[in-house]
């Protein structure tokens, strides 16, 4: 069942992320004010969208953004499209939202609502942005002195400004592990608390330092749900920007059937075989999580192919 080619909602494969221009200041400002450029804005994390008939992405053309607004701006630089036309993720923080000018009624957002309505390619883009803002919120501070750092490379690098310490800060993502376990002719499904009703998925949880992803995939399982398993097995990745995780999904199997739910990370596991899934979600006591994650991609994979594991 494994696709080395596969992708995943929120990707970005669709962008020439043309690296090596980042550095080339003079490149990166030309190319900034010309008139073919988008801009994807985000504002404290949200991003511009038009919501009215239907949600779609609110990207803008440069003269869509006034000098002003665009100058109190943190421009970082996401890619080339197919096209050649110069992509930019636009960030603003502060109380109030930037005045953008443009002629559709768009307006800040969150995406995790919104995202999985989204056309694949929009919907990477924005995510792409998002990442990028999130990673720049947290990053205003040197970690290793408490100096300020100024951001240098299209938006790709914080340099830490205190002489003594000059460090430099790269963008990261949070790896996750998420996993489907199977038994036999069922798979593994958990709730936490906080989800909507009816609602399962399979589990997964962060890497932790020291830790292979192996190693990270049978640690969650055993502490979630008191499972042994084996044949841990990569299937695909997935980039996850709430707010900047990297899911890497895997497969494995269980030793045995045993379930000791945590109660602390999750309040139910349950075995389901194919036919109970199906009952369930019919009967509608039984939801599973949405189409554009890689949690879905696990389950649905494993549904239609019942000779796999
Ligand atoms: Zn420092």
């Amino acid at each position: 069942m494994a696709s080395e080619e596969r992708r995943h909602f929120y990707g970005s494969e669709h962008l020439n992320r043309a690296a090596e221009r980042r550095s080339d200041a003079a490149w990166i400002e030309a190319r900034l004010e010309l008139a073919t450029t988008r801009l994807v804005p985000v504002w404290e994390c949200r991003n511009l969208l038009r919501l009215d008939p239907e949600p779609a992405a609110g990207f803008l053309r440069r003269d869509e953004v006034e000098d002003g607004e665009l100058a109190r701006s943190l421009p970082v630089f996401l890619g080339l499209d197919g096209d050649d036309i110069a992509w930019f993720a636009v960030l603003f923080d502060g109380d109030e939202p930037p005045a953008l000018q443009s002629d559709e009624a768009v307006r800040f957002a969150g995406l995790r609502r919104s995202g999985p309505l989204l056309e694949r390619k929009a919907a990477g883009m924005l995510a792409f942005a998002r990442a990028m803002a999130n990673w720049h919120a947290t990053n205003r501070y040197c970690g290793a002195c408490g100096a300020p750092t100024r951001v240098r490379d299209a938006g790709w690098l914080r340099c830490c400004t205190a002489p003594s310490c000059g460090r430099e800060h790269f963008p990261r993502m949070d790896p996750a592990v998420i996993m489907r376990v199977t038994y036999r002719d069922r798979i593994l499904l958990g709730r936490q608390a906080a989800w909507p009703p009816l609602w399962y998925s399979v589990l997964a949880g962060f890497v932790e330092p020291g830790e292979s992803l192996e190693d990270a995939v049978r640690r969650e399982v055993r502490e979630e749900v008191g499972v042994t398993v084996t044949r841990v097995r990569y299937d695909s990745s997935q980039p996850w920007p709430f707010p900047q995780s990297l899911m890497l999904g895997f497969s494995a199997v269980a030793v045995d059937d045993a379930i000791r739910c945590d109660g602390r990370e999750l309040e139910d596991a349950r075995w389901f075989d194919r036919a109970q899934i199906q009952a369930a979600r019919d009967a509608g006591t039984l939801r599973l999580s949405p189409k554009a994650s890689i949690s879905r991609h696990l389950i649905d994979s494993w549904l239609q192919h019942p000779d796999g594991t």
